[in-house]
């Protein structure tokens, strides 16, 4: 039997068929109202003449609007492909030609972002607009009631025919479309569920974006469950507290820096600390006393995972196992704030340049490596680029870590943003977090610059608070307690604000152009 995305929905249906499947806003629907909108949409599809394999794009917030989308886009076998709402429009130009979507379903308070390029879409032909209307877009809500409801009579697929194709966040270059099959993202949820112990008691707030792979999983592995799903469409800590009140929310994935806007605020709202919300997923390396204040003010268990869109996307969470030896709170914080160790379906392993696994000594450095059915099928229209990550059946992430002798990985850099500076290997984010210590510097990062000694030197770009004054001999003086010699940026520049991506990480690669140029 092959392993098909709907099988999730299917269960839900049959189990907890009038059980609240979705809340969006004062919408609530049952898993069997979710299901009947979802042969509408199927049926939609199919009359727009979307075919297997054909790509469909969604530029929407978390709604009901997106969750459904899944199951009716996969009901006729075509892809689901995803916007950012955090891009400009030639990015959506850019993903939405290359991914060769048919259609787009766009919520009206994003359409102004696509209108200015629409007339230079090469393949979306037909736009349904979610929740206003605009010029030559069919309304979805009218749209989708001239469709039957009935039971959907369904394209048959194999497990490894493509679900999703997701576009990586573009840190160190152009954004990667990245195929994952429904094998892939169905494992992935089989896996997860376990390691975050989703249940029929759970109620998730719904607060990582959908359209991003972090927040891709929640609709597959919630629902199989028969959880109830709630949409948070907004980053509002405010609003957020009130609904993890009111709909007593169990678990929620969030980035940490949302999860600090939450705190702050939880700090002059009602007490939500005997409440039973139990779990908060995140990634992104959070600091081990960022990890314990969540834990011990508000009594969430923090649960740190790492992924990346090419894997579906999660890979390891640090949950410190029962076998591993822990001191104090201190100690088990820190254990929390290193990347892990493997989800049960993967095997990770960290190699050195000449493909020997580490010594699991907490110094040696290497690059990630992955073997796992929930590895992406390729990128899409660039086998290049897929011949480069996946080698000898295992997938390298370009991250580079060191591994403790209990098995916890740690991440101490990507492999393009390591400095190499005369044989030494300097983590530029070990070189950040210092410099970060400082009270005038708001942002921080480091690069490698060539240098005809070194090889490569460190350097700094620094946004300094607004009215401070700050030289680089302050710096260096500064950095000279906190780092080794050689890790010391050798020269700075200041500027207003770093280039950043949507999701808000720091682009390097836009940072060291100015220094390699004709050296690339
Ligand atoms: P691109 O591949 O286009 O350059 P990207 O790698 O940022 O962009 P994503 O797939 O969204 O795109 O992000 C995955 C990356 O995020 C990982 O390779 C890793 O560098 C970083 N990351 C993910 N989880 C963690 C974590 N828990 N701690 C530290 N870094 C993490
Ligand atoms: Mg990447």
């Amino acid at each position: 039997v092959p392993l098909i995305l709907t099988d999730f929905l299917d269960r839900a249906v049959t189990l907890y068929g009038e059980k609240t499947a979705v809340i969006d806003g004062e919408r609530e629907l049952t898993y069997q109202q979710v299901e009947k909108r979802v042969n509408r949409l199927s049926r939609g599809l199919r009359n727009l003449n979307i075919k297997k394999g054909d790509k469909v794009a969604y530029l929407t917030p978390n709604s009901l609007e997106m969750y459904e989308g899944f199951y009716g886009i996969y009901q006729t076998g075509a892809v689901m492909t995803s916007l950012n709402t955090r891009l400009r429009p030639d990015d959506y130009l850019f993903i939405l030609n290359h991914s060769e979507s048919r259609v787009l379903f766009v919520d009206a308070e994003l359409y102004p972002l696509v209108e200015s390029v629409r007339d230079q879409f090469e393949s979306v032909h037909t736009i349904i607009i979610q929740g206003g209307q605009a010029k030559e877009c069919i309304d979805y809500e009218d749209w989708l009631m001239t469709f039957s409801d009935e039971p959907f009579d369904r394209e048959p697929l194999e497990e490894t025919d493509i679900a999703s194709l997701l576009y990586t966040s573009g840190t160190t270059g152009d954004p990667k479309g990245v195929l994952l099959s429904h094998r892939s993202n169905y494992l992935h949820a089989l896996s997860t569920m376990h390691h975050l112990r989703v249940s029929d008691r759970d109620t998730l707030l719904h607060v990582l974006p959908m359209f991003h792979v972090n927040g891709w999983g929640s609709p597959f592995y919630y629902t199989a469950n028969g959880a109830t799903q709630v949409m948070q469409r907004k980053v509002d800590p405010k609003q957020m507290l009130e609904r993890i009140e009111k709909h007593r929310i169990t678990i929620m994935h969030m980035a940490p820096t949302v999860l600090n806007m939450v705190l702050q605020e939880s700090q002059h709202t009602k007490s939500v600390f005997d409440h039973p919300l139990r779990i908060v997923v995140a990634g992104s390396a959070p600091p081990p006393a960022f990890i314990r204040k969540v834990e011990e003010e508000l009594g969430w268990e923090f649960i740190h995972v790492y992924g990346m869109t090419e894997i579906s996307p999660l890979v390891t969470t640090s949950q410190p196992r029962e076998n591993t030896p822990v001191e104090d709170e201190q100690a088990f914080a820190r254990l929390k704030a290193k990347t892990g160790y493997e989800l049960i379906g993967t095997k990770v392993r960290v190699f050195d340049e000449s493909g020997e696994e580490v010594p699991h000594d907490g110094k040696t450095i290497g690059e990630i490596a992955v073997r796992s059915n929930n590895v992406m099928e390729g990128y899409y229209k660039n086998s290049e680029a897929t011949s480069a990550t996946i080698r000898d059946g295992w997938l390298y992430t370009g991250d580079m870590a060191v591994i403790d002798k209990e098995g916890y990985m740690e991440i101490v850099d990507r492999k393009k943003d390591v400095i190499i500076s005369g044989g030494e290997n300097i983590s530029s984010i070990e070189v950040e977090a210092a410099l970060y210590d400082h009270p005038d510097i708001m942002e921080a990062a480091v690069i490698a610059v060539p240098h005809e000694k070194w090889g490569e030197v460190p350097h700094a770009v620094i946004v300094k608070r607004a009215d401070a004054e700050l030289t680089e001999e302050d710096i260096i003086a500064f950095a000279n307690e906190k780092l080794a010699r050689f890790k010391i940026p050798k020269s700075f520049s200041f500027a207003d604000e770093l280039p950043k991506t949507a999701s808000g990480k720091i682009q390097k690669v836009v940072l060291r152009k100015e220094f390699w140029k004709g050296n690339e």
